[in-house]
């Protein structure tokens, strides 16, 4: 597939369109899912272009994963979570929606299922969850 830059992650990465950013580095940006599956659940992508993990290069991976690697023990902390579960879909019979290279974050407790897909949530949770975690990356 070929990268569409009117896509809403490259609109988030040009300001057009609000998020709640959580981290950023001059390569990656991490900010909150608006329809998240658990509390917490956040999202790391690239600030160069690619659709998913079929065209990333070496580069863009080992950035994201450095930026993964710090947000997920972030989310940890923030959360009081006993473990981390990532995800990344690529192409649409592979689960992806949003055609940015990005990396799902959910913070998970013991036992605690991951919620449906798709469910708008509270924006002044997600607002504050993003907070707390920006707070333990500090
Ligand atoms: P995918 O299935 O492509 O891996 O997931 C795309 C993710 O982007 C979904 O978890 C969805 O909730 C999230 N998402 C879709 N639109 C927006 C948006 O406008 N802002 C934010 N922050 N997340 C979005």
């Amino acid at each position: 597939m070929r990268y569409d830059s009117d896509n809403i992650f490259a609109k988030i990465l040009r300001g057009e369109i609000p998020s709640f950013k959580v981290y950023e580095d001059d390569k990656t940006l991490c900010f909150m899912d608006i329809m998240p599956r658990v509390p917490g659940h956040c999202l790391v992508i690239p600030k160069t272009s690619c659709v998913n993990i079929l065209d990333a290069t070496p580069a863009q991976l080992s950035a994201c994963m450095e930026t993964v690697n710090k947000v997920a023990n972030g989310a940890m902390k923030a959360f009081d979570a006993d473990g981390i579960t990532l995800q990344q879909f690529s192409e649409a019979a592979g689960g992806q929606e949003v055609f940015h290279l990005h990396f799902h974050i959910l913070p998970r407790h013991e036992g605690q299922k991951v919620g449906p897909h798709g469910v708008m949530g509270d924006m002044d949770e997600i607002k504050a969850n993003g907070e707390k975690l920006t707070a333990a990356l500090g």
